[in-house]
């Protein structure tokens, strides 16, 4: 059966064809190109105090959390971090899971069932998305940061629910833009559906001092909106977390698969996040940097005669369109010393491939010189990004 996998050769080449072939590049250890790809909003990752947190918590605990949140792998790096997040963020309580996809999983799977309506924004992340298909809860996609598209999923549901859950970003990860969430947390308690809100991007480039969204909106606190975040971007570090009214994170303890199967987060995982978390109460300007480092980095690129979108949290994009013709932008910024991200089908519509520049709080006037330099070596799309 030497042809077994013959059909996934051809595949290959049909996706090599069509400019989508995914390929991975390993990054060097030490000083690399200036940084717009990556996730660490807050320059964290390789704080010193974050790094000294980690290394000490291995030294404490290993290099594992040796089995799964119910049986030994809850330390109290967990537990105290758990409780510091759920104190920033001003809610009851919050529950740590090995990353911020399996936060979303579990708190959907474990939530929604069949004979409930999920109703989720277009543009949500995959994890929202494959934690919707995995409930078997009925489920309504509703136009992008559209409460009217909400109102209307809750109010004409063809078959009545048991129960609704509202599912959004607050700061939707492509695009960067913000949903409006205090809207949307009215009309859910028209319909007394709740709010899950995924703060992966938003908690420590949002609201008052990195409180994210949710607390932006004036819903810290409230017991029908419950949060999911992750500790991989402005935390420095891995995991993720559901955070919300306690009643919510206890049936989580005894029903979120994710939570009770998988191998609990490394103990020096949670041992970083708690350390920039304590970094993040102490300087709460680095959230307000890396926004003004985007507005930065978004006229730079307006300068340099690229069709970049305005951001709004961390985020600018430049649509070039094609992917073919972005894939190269992409390496020739590389090849220039700035690592940009480079989004394709399918994580963007066809026709709106995309450079991601992702601010930074820890940007130097050297960085932004070079990402001047590097933007304006890009060849212009001929008529602006095709519009298909
Ligand atoms: N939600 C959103 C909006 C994300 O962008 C991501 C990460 N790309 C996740 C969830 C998943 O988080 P993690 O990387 O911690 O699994």
């Amino acid at each position: 059966m030497n042809d077994m996998w013959d059909w996934l050769g051809t595949r290959a080449a049909q996706r090599e064809a069509a400019g989508l072939r995914r390929r991975l590049r390993t990054r060097e250890a030490g000083a690399g190109p200036v940084d717009l790809a990556g996730n660490d909003y807050l320059g964290l990752c390789a704080h010193p105090e974050v790094r000294a947190a980690a290394a000490e918590a291995v030294r404490i605990w290993g290099a594992g959390s040796t089995g799964s949140r119910l049986v030994t792998g809850t330390t109290s790096e967990h537990t105290e971090f758990e409780r510091e997040l759920a104190d920033f963020l001003g809610a009851e309580a919050a529950l740590v899971f090995s990353s911020g996809y399996l936060a979303n999983v579990g708190l959907v799977t474990a939530l929604a069932g069949p004979e409930d309506l999920l109703v989720s924004d277009a543009l949500n992340h995959a994890s929202v998305i494959d934690a919707v298909r995995l409930s078997g809860a009925r489920r309504a996609v509703v136009g992008h940061c559209s409460p009217r598209d909400v109102e209307r999923a809750l109010a004409g549901a063809e078959v009545p629910y048991r129960r609704a859950f509202v599912l959004t970003e607050s700061v939707f990860s492509v695009d960067g833009d913000v949903a409006p969430l205090a809207e949307l947390a009215d009309v859910c308690r028209r319909y007394g559906a709740a709010l899950l809100v995924d703060e992966a991007h938003g908690v420590g480039v949002h609201g008052q001092g990195g409180r994210g969204g949710a607390h932006a909106a004036g819903l810290a606190g409230a017991q029908d909106v419950v949060l999911t975040v992750t500790l991989s971007k402005s935390l420095g570090t891995q995991g993720g977390a559901v955070v919300g009214p306690r009643e919510v994170i206890d049936h989580l303890i005894d029903a979120a698969r994710p939570f009770i199967f998988d191998t609990a987060l490394a103990p020096s995982c949670a041992a970083a996040a708690r350390a920039a978390l304590r970094i993040l109460r102490r300087e709460p300007e680095l959230a307000e940097r890396v926004g003004r480092n985007a507005a930065r980095l978004h006229r730079i690129a307006v300068d340099a005669g690229l069709p970049a979108s305005a951001p709004s949290g961390a985020v600018t994009s430049v649509i070039l369109g094609d992917p073919d013709r972005t894939v190269a932008a992409a390496e020739r910024c590389l090849a220039g010393g700035v690592r940009v991200g480079c989004f394709r089908p399918p994580s963007v519509p066809d026709g709106r491939s995309r450079l991601r520049l992702t601010a930074r709080a820890d940007l130097t006037e050297a960085d932004f010189a070079r990402v001047s330099e590097v933007l304006r070596a890009i060849p212009k799309p001929p008529n602006g990004p095709d519009q298909s």
